[in-house]
């Protein structure tokens, strides 16, 4: 028994050594398979000796048990709020109360990260609770999901008593990607990375919080046992010190300097990874913040500059309703066209009917729309005060606007659902979504071209986009299709015929099978017949497939329309088969990439490997001879030499699609 105790001990700290060294240092010593392999045997020897399972066990970071309800936690130092600036003047009022008490003020500048700040409290190192910052005296108890945050460390470096702050927030890559995953489940979708964070955190299932890859910045020593620091910046670097991901700053002595920061720091938030909505401006001095002190409500030493977002205020007319491929409706503002950053935006996302009504949103109304980054635009509130009382309350059709089928929701979902499976808009969705570059890459059958086609009878499920050959003259008839235009377009739909398997399955828009799922079923399956007769077992069997997925693979199957439609695809003759990789072996010979910022995907050495592995070369300098550059977070004076000499520039999503 002495030896299990050891054993466990031995392994909890060698895995947390390999933790430090891949989020602290960047430098990981061993390969993730060996990792999960040892996770996987400490998981087994603490399932058999509970008692002697370590509390900072990093097996603790894949979720544990889900809770009924979380837990209340009185904050033992209070979390104040803080006040904020929204101009110069404003930042220069501040300056000048500053300096009513304090001569010459040094302030450290900061990013306001837009996610959920938590509150953090180590004992003896170890990481105890984690609290949400709730009203700033009581907090919810989020420790589970608090620790399935890779870089948030469950054992410090010292065995330090200690409380932080940071906040917690999602990436916008991550967001996106999975908002897209919840779209093929289903699933109601988070208006913004804040939203997913927060919605994360609080989640009673940490095993869910695990799978949404949070980070974390620790942006504030509140409270440290026995030890005495004199700046906020010295907090930073020993909280650092002790492995924690710290907020990154910059100090300065006069309110012209952090102006001239700030601006530059609006321009640039657009090109960074997760989402910023101002920054925070703090008195360096800790004993000069002591001196300043706090009203009721915010600190006296630390101001919070918001930039400003462009919102337009517009008139809301109409909402429609959309039907998506999976038949999830979505309500659609169509708004009075207005100017936002040099777009014109005459529709607006509502998400879904909960959103509708949380937010008290009516026909007639006056919103505010903001349109952030990418994000399609969205209506984020409406102006009561501009009410006149004939604004008209929206309600959520019973029946789907395209089939006239009644609609369902399900309990706990706020999304709602046409789950007729002939409802022209689904079969309309799918038949865009199998010609799509993702799927069947059939790139001259775009959106419009197809609309068109399904709008004129000349489709009516995929297998007849193989048939358009027959209706050259129609087709060559409709407006802006030229005879090259429709001979291109046939020429496609001919080439499409010979994708592999995976692209044919990923087109067939089987629920919950995404681009990665079918890449699985082929490589395992080999051939569409195979599948047909898989069993469940022979599916579930795959290591990354679960018992979602693979029962509704067997449920597609077991449709005899699905069936049918795969013989008329037959046919034509599409091909039906797994093309080996072996015939890309070497896709990337001749091509030379340069590897440059911080790839979150891959650790660099990997991405040189499987660079070379496809016969491509990786090179430390961008020339003119560079086929691609592959950026990461922070990339720097590569990128900028690329955009000048006109090398392509891939993130690491692209690189992905690539290989
Ligand atoms: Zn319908």
């Amino acid at each position: 028994m002495e030896d299990i105790k050891k054993e466990i001990e031995k392994l909890t700290e060698e895995l947390l050594e390999h933790n430090r060294k891949y989020y602290e240092e960047d430098n990981p010593s061993i390969s993730d398979y060996d990792y999960d392999m040892l996770i996987r045997k400490l998981t087994k020897l603490e399932e058999e000796y509970p008692q002697y399972k370590k509390e900072y066990s990093p097996t603790d970071r894949v979720g544990g048990k889900a809770l009924d309800a979380f837990d209340k936690v009185k904050h033992e130092y209070k979390q104040l709020s803080l006040s904020n600036a929204f101009s110069y003047d404003e930042l220069l009022e501040f300056d000048q109360r500053v300096k009513k008490e304090i001569e010459n003020p040094v302030y450290t500048l900061e990013n306001k990260f837009d996610g959920l700040t938590i509150v953090l409290t180590y004992k003896k190192g170890l990481l105890s609770v984690g609290a949400t910052r709730g009203d700033g005296e009581v907090g919810e108890d989020v420790t589970l999901n608090v620790k399935t945050i890779k870089s948030i460390p469950l054992k410090l470096n010292e065995e330090v008593d200690l409380t932080v702050r940071g906040e917690v927030l999602i990436y916008k890559d991550n967001f996106e990607k999975i908002n897209k995953e919840r779209e093929k489940e289903g699933l109601s979708l988070f208006a913004n990375p804040r939203n997913m964070a927060a919605g994360s955190i609080r989640q009673l299932d940490s095993k869910i919080a695990a799978k949404r890859n949070l980070d974390c910045f620790i942006f504030n020593l509140e409270h440290i046992e026995g030890k005495t620091l004199s700046s906020h910046s010295e907090s930073l670097d020993y909280l650092k010190s002790l492995g924690f991901k710290v907020s990154e700053y910059k100090i300065f002595d006069n309110m012209k300097d952090i102006f001239d920061e700030l601006i530059k720091k609006e321009d640039s938030r657009k090109s960074m990874p997760y989402e910023i909505d101002g920054a925070v401006i703090k008195l360096n001095d800790l004993e000069e913040r002591e001196l300043l002190g706090s009203t009721n409500k915010n600190p006296r030493w630390a101001i919070a500059y918001k930039f400003s977002e462009t919102k337009v205020k517009t008139k809301l007319t109409d909402i429609i309703v959309n039907v998506g491929r999976t038949g999830t409706l979505t309500p659609v503002a169509i708004l009075e066209g207005v100017r936002i950053d040099g777009s014109f935006v005459s529709r607006a996302t509502l998400h879904n009917e909960d959103y509708i009504n949380d937010n008290d949103i009516r026909i007639g109304d006056n919103v505010i729309v903001k349109k952030a980054g990418e994000i399609i635009p969205q209506v984020i509130s409406s102006v009561k005060e501009d009410r006149k009382g004939d604004e008209k309350l929206f309600e959520m059709p019973k029946n789907c606007p395209v089939c006239g089928k009644e609609v369902v929701r399900q309990e706990g979902n706020s999304a709602v659902k046409c789950i007729n499976v002939d409802c022209p808009a689904k079969i309309s969705r799918e038949i865009i979504h199998f010609a799509s570059r993702e799927a069947m890459n059939i790139d001259t059958l775009g959106e419009r071209v197809l609309e068109t086609l399904i709008e004129k009878d000349l489709i009516q499920d995929v297998s007849n986009i193989y048939k358009l050959e027959d209706k050259k003259k129609d087709i060559e008839s409709l407006e802006k299709m030229g005879e090259k235009s429709v001979s291109n377009m046939l020429n496609a739909i001919e080439k499409s015929k010979e994708n592999s398997l995976e692209d044919l399955l990923f087109a067939l828009s089987i629920n919950l099978v995404g681009k990665q799922g079918a890449k699985l079923l082929a490589k395992r399956f080999k051939t569409m017949d195979n599948l047909i007769n898989a069993s469940y077992e022979d599916i579930v069997d795959i290591n990354e497939i679960g018992d979602k997925m693979a029962t509704e693979i067997i449920n597609f199957f077991k449709n005899p329309s699905k069936l049918a439609l795969i013989e008329r695809l037959k046919s034509v003759g599409v091909n039906m088969e797994y093309i080996n990789e072996e015939n890309e072996e070497l896709k990337f010979e001749g091509m030379t990439f340069v590897l440059t910022g911080t790839l979150s995907k891959y650790k660099r050495s990997e991405a040189k490997k499987i660079i070379e592995n496809y016969g491509g070369k990786v090179s430390s300098s961008v020339s003119k001879k560079t086929t691609y550059v592959l950026a990461g977070e922070n990339a720097g004076s590569k990128e900028e030499k690329a955009k000048e000499l006109g090398v392509k520039i891939i993130s690491e999503d692209e690189f992905e699609n690539m290989i």
